[in-house]
Formats: structure tokens, sequence, C-alpha cells
């Protein structure tokens, strides 16, 4: 396990951790035949395949196609790592390492993971509060819309105004072409833009509180943390000895900020960098909170996964489940059944 961070400022960047609690999922799992509950453990989707708790990511797929984000989890996949993918996140460290740099820290626990977490939000809450205005990279949690489901997110960038005392997100998208997205790509980034926002809103608001994080990541908050851990709390000027005290600190010192204002995706061409848009987004909590109980709903087997409708036909075409996707082959067959019944009919 390793965590990177900065010796002598004060952001520390989570990298990589053994156990998969602290990086973004890549969604394979064990073979599985019916998206509902598992015959033998009886586990819904959320605990089968991500452990009792989302990713923000996890929306922006199933917004695309809930039933490939199905079979990524049930169906054998090869996961490319190619020069596009490469590039992409190299351009996000890049941006990343010119807000902060980074040094690395020992990890020996589960709380030791989620304290570098607490630790990366405190030095974006520090940085704006000492008059800083810009922070990469910031993690946000909580359980949105008393849903009692745990998300996980990574806000792309904030920026602080402290005229206005006010704070924007902004989501950063990179393009293999030299164009925007479609519509319906679009889409998915707004939406997940606004699930930051709504997370580190309640953050703010103080509606996250330490025992509903402890409870959803089975996480002991009396447990010492780690030595490495203690002393980049203590350069932090905190004397917190545990997630308890450190959490403590942490959603106090929120509390001092205020709710994100305004929402941008930025759309950056990879190969040159340059921006193609950088689009503002009007955040709509009623929307939001429709959508998120809906998907919610595949997680808590309460309903089949959704593939894509006939007009959004042409994702299949690069999809890579394409030939075994019963979806797809029902669709079509009832889209073959409707144009014969409407030529019988003349
Ligand atoms: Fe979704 Fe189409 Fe892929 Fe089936 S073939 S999983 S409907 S994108």
């Amino acid at each position: 396990t390793n965590l990177w961070g900065d010796d002598d400022d004060d952001l520390l960047l989570f990298h990589a951790v053994a156990d998969g609690v602290g990086e973004e999922p890549t969604g394979q799992g064990e073979c599985g035949r019916f998206p509902g509950k598992d015959a033998d453990t009886q586990l819904v989707p959320l605990e089968k395949f991500r452990h009792g708790y989302l990713w923000v990511s996890d929306f922006g797929q199933q917004m695309w196609c809930e039933q490939k984000v199905f079979y990524t989890f049930t169906l054998p996949t090869v996961v490319e790592e190619d020069v596009k993918m490469m590039k992409g996140t190299g351009l996000h460290l890049a941006r990343e390492l010119a807000a902060h740099e980074t040094v690395p820290v020992n990890i020996t626990s589960s709380e030791d993971i989620w304290a570098v977490k607490i630790l990366n939000l405190l030095a974006t809450i520090q940085n704006f509060l000492n008059g800083g205005l810009l922070a990469r990279e910031i993690p946000v949690f909580g359980a949105p819309f008393s849903e009692d489901v745990f998300m996980v997110g990574i806000i792309d960038e904030l920026r602080f105004d402290p005229e206005s005392y006010t704070i924007d997100l902004s989501e950063l998208k990179t393009r293999t072409t030299k164009s925007n997205p479609s519509k319906c790509q679009q889409k998915q980034h707004e939406v997940q833009a606004m699930l930051y926002k709504k997370l580190f809103d309640d953050l703010v608001k103080g509606v996250t509180s330490k025992e509903l994080v402890a409870r959803h990541l089975k996480l002991d908050l009396g447990r010492p943390l780690g030595e490495s851990i203690r002393q980049h709390v203590d350069k932090h000027g905190l004397s917190a000895v545990s997630l308890d005290g450190l959490m403590d600190h942490i959603f106090g010192m929120i509390q001092g900020l205020t709710c994100i204002s305004q929402l941008f995706v930025e759309y950056v061409f990879q190969d040159t960098h340059e921006t193609l848009s950088h689009n503002e987004i009007q955040y709509c909590e009623s929307d939001l909170e429709g959508q998120f109980k809906h998907y919610l709903q595949f997680w808590r087997s309460q309903r089949l996964a959704e593939g894509v409708e006939i007009e959004e036909a042409w994702k299949c075409q690069k999809c890579e489940f394409a030939s075994v996707c019963d979806w797809r082959k029902r669709k079509g067959e009832e889209y073959a059944m409707k144009n014969m019944e409407k030529n019988r009919l003349g």
C-alpha cells in the first residue's frame, strides 16, 4: 500500500490500496446469471459487487447502460489500459500535481486508509480557509437523500472566491477526438458533477456524521491510527489519535465553508490539452434525487437491469457484450415484430 502526499506542504494524494477500498473499482466481479439476489448468499448487487458502498462513477456508467454494468460484473472482460486511457489519466495527474505535491504514507488498517481521505479533505478546507483559491482531487462521501446507501467520489477541481465567498466545481473530461461528446454522454457527466455537489454540500451542512461513515464503512472510530498517519495529523496542527477525533476536527471545520455555487464540466482534447468547452450545469436537486433513487433500485435488487432503448441502439455497436446481450436481442425482436405488423397493416 502506498499513499503519496506532500512532506512540507499540506496535501496528501491517495494513490493506491491493497484491498481495493480506496481506488475507483474496475467493476469486474465473479460470474452471475441474474441481476437479482444471489441464489446462494442472498446478497443484493450493492453487497455482492460493491461491498456495501458505491462510487459516483457507478451512476455515470449506469446512465450509459445498466445492462452493461451488470455484464461487467458477471461476465469475463478484458481491462484494456490502452494509450488513450493512459493519456487521459496522465492529464488528470498533471493537473493535480500542478496544484500540490505528494508524499508517501504507510498504511496499517482500513481506518488509516480513510484517515488519508479525510486528511486530503482537510488540506482543501485549510487551503481555502487560509486564502488558497484552488484544490484538486478532493475526496467526498456521504449517504445522499436519506437513502442509507453510502457513496464515495473524488471531485476533480474546486475554486474558491474569497470575495464572494463562493466555491465552484469543475469536472474534467478528456476527449480522444477534437469534438464535444454526444448529448447522452454530457448528461452522464452532468449527473456526476451534481452528485459531487450533493456530497460536498451535505458535509458542509453537517448532514454527514462520523457515525454514519463508521457504520457504512465498518470502521472502528476508536482504533489508534498508524504512526505515519499520526505524523501527518500532527503536521496539520491537530491532536487526534483516532478517526473519532480526526473527524470531529474536520467535520467541524468544513461547516465553516460554503456549499458549491456553480458547476462546470470541462472537455479537453487529450493530444493537445486544448479546452474544447467549459459548460455550466444547472443543478436540480429534485431531478438528481429522482435519478438517484431509480438507479439505486438496481443495486438493491428491486428491479432487473435495464439496457438501452432502440433510439440509443448505436451504443451497442461498440459494446463488448453485444453478442451475448439478452436485452439487445429482445429489443431487436420487438422492433422487428412491430415493423412486420406495420407492413402487414400497410
Ligand atoms: Fe447495453 Fe447494448 Fe451492450 Fe446490451 S449490447 S449491454 S443493451 S450497450
